[in-house]
């Protein structure tokens, strides 16, 4: 199997998601790791492609030879390490991070059983992408033995902005020890304010006004990141949603509105109100009105009024997610806007209700998370023409 690793990522004729492999029990091996897995991967993309010499460039998680213990044979992480060191497997902190990055600027295909939900908005290439994904399966003959494996298309499918923004939210949760056993969010814990006891340690301070974290649980306390120290209790948590501005189907800024305040959206509404002109090129800016949109956060309910020229759309999701058709936004009196639901401002300028349900540590999670946030889009050299003044 050695011979058909590639030792650099552009001489390869695929990717390998290799933590997802080794750990797909499904495909036969012993052990919750086994690098048998690959070799039954690499054997199936011989048969697929009819080349013995097809070249895999496998990507792995620091973490999947972290867990050496989980390899029934003891010589294969031996050997995955050497494997790591002579250039053959790229071991990297995050594997689909990088996954994608290669995937998305070579257009290489890849293997896994993965279908990165939480990366849809950074990498907008995976909605409805059928053609770069194969998923590794297992085929039993009818003898008994180890059967084989196949690559099968993956249908990475469309997936709606509630559905990434909730597995976002839950994958961050899973890395601090905050779902149970059912995956459920822990709320007792999510839904309260903490302090760590070292005097001088803000990283759970609310009122720093600063970036602060999520707690992390260590044998059912939730305990400080920095220190270890279990977190003391500091009363209910106010709440807060979240809107994000989509320009031409990408996310392009990200803000989190307090609980009992009122915020005014448009091209430029001044004082505290958010201004989308930056996001926009100067025409595009120029449909919005000065003041769109008032936005309203009452009880953790989230209402919008029409404050503009020529009105808003909106469409609204249903439970699932799935959208309905745009309608026109009622002018006058407020109006509920609930989680998945869209905004449109102006054409190919939306507003849409984020569909986290937890605090605002969370968005800042995201957008640590290498920067999820794309930057704004419109190129630059676009004509210039005069902005059409608007009350
Ligand atoms: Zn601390």
């Amino acid at each position: 199997m050695e011979k058909n690793l590639a030792s650099a990522a552009d001489r390869a004729d695929y990717l390998v998601d290799l933590s997802n492999i080794v750990r797909d029990t499904a495909l036969g091996g012993i052990g919750p790791r086994s690098l048998r897995r690959l070799d039954l991967v690499v054997r199936a993309l011989i048969t697929l492609t009819g080349d013995p010499g097809v070249t895999l460039y496998p990507i792995a998680d620091r973490s999947l030879l972290g867990g050496q213990h989980e390899f029934a044979d003891p010589a294969e992480p031996v050997l995955l390490r050497r494997w790591v060191d002579r250039g053959l497997v790229e071991e990297v902190g995050d594997a689909d991070e990088r996954v994608l990055e290669i995937a998305g600027m070579t257009g290489t295909r890849v293997i896994t059983g993965d279908h990165y939900v939480p990366y849809r908005e950074e990498h907008p290439w995976l909605q409805g992408n059928t053609w770069q994904f194969l998923k590794p399966e297992r085929r039993h003959g009818r003898l008994p033995g180890p059967g084989t494996v196949l690559l099968v298309p993956l249908d990475m499918g469309h997936r709606t902005a509630v559905e990434i923004s909730r597995k976002l939210e839950l994958d961050a949760l899973k890395k601090q020890g905050l779902l149970d056993s059912r995956r459920t969010p822990l709320t007792d814990v999510v839904r309260r304010s903490w302090t760590c006891p070292e005097p001088r340690c803000s990283l759970y301070d609310t009122r720093s006004g600063g970036r602060i974290l999520l707690p992390r649980m260590r044998r059912g306390v939730p305990t400080c990141e920095l220190h270890g120290s279990a977190l003391l209790e500091a009363g209910p948590r106010t709440g807060t949603a979240q809107l994000k501005a989509v320009i031409d189907g990408v996310c392009a800024a990200r803000y989190t509105l307090d609980e009992g305040s009122r915020t005014v959206v448009g091209r430029n509404p001044g004082g505290e109100g958010i201004p989308l002109h930056g996001l926009l090129a100067p025409e595009r800016a120029g449909r919005l009105s000065r003041r769109h949109l008032g936005v309203t956060v009452r009880q953790g309910s989230v209402r919008v009024e029409d404050l503009s020229s020529y009105g808003t759309r909106i469409r609204r999701a249903d439970r699932r997610g799935r959208l309905g058709l745009w309608q026109q936004l009622p002018p006058g009196g407020e109006h509920g806007f609930r989680p998945g639901d869209e905004l449109e401002l102006a054409p190919g300028v939306v507003l849409v209700r984020s569909g986290r349900l937890f605090p605002a540590e969370l968005s800042d999670v995201w957008r640590s998370e290498a920067g999820r946030t794309p930057p704004p889009t419109y190129a630059s050299g676009v004509t210039r023409v005069p902005t059409v003044p608007k009350p």
